[in-house]
């Protein structure tokens, strides 16, 4: 299959042809950076591994051009630090046996405007040939333009596609800025207790990002457990590791719904959950 821009590639690690091979996903992840999928999806990598019936494909929309470089990759040059990228990015997919890695290699400007409608057709290209039943992108209060913009480009992708072709469920995920802010009721919770050393391997690939100074490694392992800790106060843990996730489904089930006007539902019910502990407390 072709995608719109001339440097996008489709990585299949274990050789299996097309159609098949991205027919047989299950879980789709759809993401703005080389990874931001490990750092997101940890949940739906692990439960596809070695697993003969459930499929993970991942889709990496930006060129990652820009990213900030240190130490070994100091003096490297936008295009050399694209190529590494890349490479992680394969390497990661070969660790976690991907079904498929799309890399879609849009400039971020095309996801911060919001009228470029480019990534959206290779987003329902993917969706289309893919048909996943789980889907995940990034939250919609995530503080990063180009995660945020990356998930309303897939949510209009999908938005696009015939209603029984859309995913059953879509969930936006953390990276830049967690869920924890979210009331319990709204958090969907991803047990991640399970192969610590795998999700390691697969945050440890990113020698460019971690090397550049900033222990994304360190720091996603750390907040799944811390999530696990803080999730309930009463009673012992139960699993060592969460990710939350934002239910998006609302969104593509009813294409109508104001985007703007779900995400302030979120923030709404958090901003309640503060005011009604105040007013227990007897603070007028
Ligand atoms: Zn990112």
């Amino acid at each position: 299959m072709k995608f719109l821009q001339p440097a996008s590639d489709l990585f299949i690690p274990d050789g299996l042809a097309l159609p098949a091979a991205l027919a047989r996903t299950t879980h789709l992840a759809v993401s703005a950076h080389q990874d931001d999928l490990e750092i997101m999806a940890a949940a739906p990598i692990l439960e596809c591994f070695q697993s003969k019936e459930k499929w993970f494909t991942g889709v990496v929309v930006t060129d990652g051009r820009g990213s900030p470089r240190e130490g070994l990759y100091k003096d490297f040059s936008d295009d050399e630090m694209c190529a590494i990228r890349r490479k992680e990015q394969k390497k990661a997919a070969i660790v976690g046996e991907f079904a498929a890695l799309a890399l879609l290699e849009h400039p971020s400007s095309n996801i911060k405007d919001g009228a470029n409608r480019k990534p959206v057709e290779d987003i329902a290209a993917l969706l289309e040939n893919c048909m996943p039943q789980f889907l995940y992108t990034h939250n919609l209060a995530d503080k990063h333009d180009t995660h945020v913009g990356v998930a309303l480009k897939t949510i209009a992708a999908v938005r696009s596609l015939p209603a029984a072709d859309r995913p059953q469920k879509v969930y936006g995920c953390e990276v830049w800025r967690d869920l924890d802010w979210m009331i319990d009721d709204d958090k969907v919770g991803f047990d991640v207790s399970a192969q610590e050393n795998l999700q390691a391997a697969l945050l440890g690939v990113y020698d460019s990002q971690i090397t550049g100074g900033k222990r994304y490694d360190l720091a996603s392992m750390g907040r799944r457990r811390a999530h696990a800790t803080y999730f309930a106060s009463h009673g012992v843990d139960t699993s060592t590791g969460i990710i939350f996730g934002m239910d998006l489904t609302p969104l593509v089930a009813d294409p109508q719904l104001d985007i703007a006007e779900y995400i302030h539902g979120y923030i709404h019910r958090f901003y309640q959950d503060v005011a009604e502990r105040f007013k227990r407390l007897g603070l007028k």
